[in-house]
């Protein structure tokens, strides 16, 4: 099983033509809201990959339509909290005639969590299970600290980058996923290798995962190096590529899998992913990525 820390956040788009002006108010041509944010996009990939995955989180009052649309897609709900603090994350997307964006993002209920509340979730860990943190919430220190002391193996994804969070944590992990920019802005190199030494050097034990966008991903760990080129597709948008990544080979893990199958596996259903727009709607099913391997 895998418990996911995650954000999750309604993502309000609109469709203008230009953007907003001081002072100005402009009436949009189109809106659509989505269900998004790292957190809730990486338990919808795990979910769909066919893993079982509780959602650690917390959006804000009269809010369980959020609830709903989880669930639909296959999460275990069970660990997000209704909080009174503040809305549920959100972010205002500018969408402007030359697809542009211009962002408003309003953490909300992801940054409100409690520890109490985190480790009652992760009460019913057993041996084997994972916990899964992005860095769009608060508590990731203690909740990684408490996923230890339950027995849980713990992946961190690093995103939005905090360098000295994740330096500070880098012994008390399992797994780092990073991708290339995060990867640099970690250890202020772009060069691989070099990157991956550093690494090893702070923290001998763990493994690395890097997704290299459209040159595949990188796996390294003490017994083992696996790299896999990414599928060909033709690109319309990348949007939760690396979290589809995230969530299908975390998901293979759990489920057994070797590292090489998964990351395959991963690399297929993020292929797939790329090549469909929008986020959670793009995340195929497990089905799909293993049809679309067989070619
Ligand atoms: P992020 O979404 O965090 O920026 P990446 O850009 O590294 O992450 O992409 C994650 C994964 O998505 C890659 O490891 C790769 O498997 C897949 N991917 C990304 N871009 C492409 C592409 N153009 N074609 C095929 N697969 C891609």
């Amino acid at each position: 099983k895998i418990y996911n820390l995650g954000s999750i956040n309604w993502d309000h788009c609109y469709r203008l033509t230009h953007f907003v002006r001081p002072g100005e108010t402009l009436t949009s041509s189109a809106y659509q809201r989505n269900l998004g944010g790292k957190g809730a996009n990486q338990s919808a990939a795990a979910a769909r990959a066919g893993a079982t995955v509780r959602h650690i989180g917390a959006i804000g009052l009269g809010d369980s339509s959020i609830l709903s649309l989880m669930k639909e897609i296959g999460i275990d709900t069970g660990g997000i909290n209704e909080l009174a603090v503040d809305a549920t994350g959100h972010a205002i997307i500018q969408i402007n005639q030359d697809g542009e964006n211009a962002i408003i993002l309003h953490p909300g209920t992801n940054r409100a969590l409690s520890a109490d509340w985190i480790d009652r979730q992760l009460a019913t860990a057993v041996s084997g299970d994972w916990l899964l943190m992005q860095n769009e919430t608060n508590l990731i220190r203690e909740t990684a600290a408490l996923a230890r002391k339950r027995g849980l193996k713990v992946a961190f994804n690093p995103a939005p980058m905090d360098k000295d969070l994740t330096l500070a944590l880098l012994e008390k992990l399992d797994l780092l996923i990073v991708n290339e920019v995060e990867l640099q802005d970690l250890t202020g190199t772009d060069e691989l290798e070099t990157a991956l030494v550093q690494i090893r050097q702070q923290a001998p034990e763990l493994a690395v995962l890097v997704t290299l966008g459209a040159k595949g991903a990188c796996y390294q760990d003490p017994q083992q190096r696996e790299q896999v080129s990414a599928c060909p597709v033709q690109a319309v948008d990348t949007t939760a590529a690396g979290d589809t990544f995230i969530g299908f080979f975390l998901a293979s893990r759990v489920q057994g899998a070797a590292i090489s199958d998964s990351l395959k596996l991963a690399g297929a259903a993020a292929a797939l992913c790329v090549s469909r727009p929008g986020a959670i709607p793009a995340i195929p099913t497990r089905q799909e990525a293993e049809q679309f391997l067989l070619g």
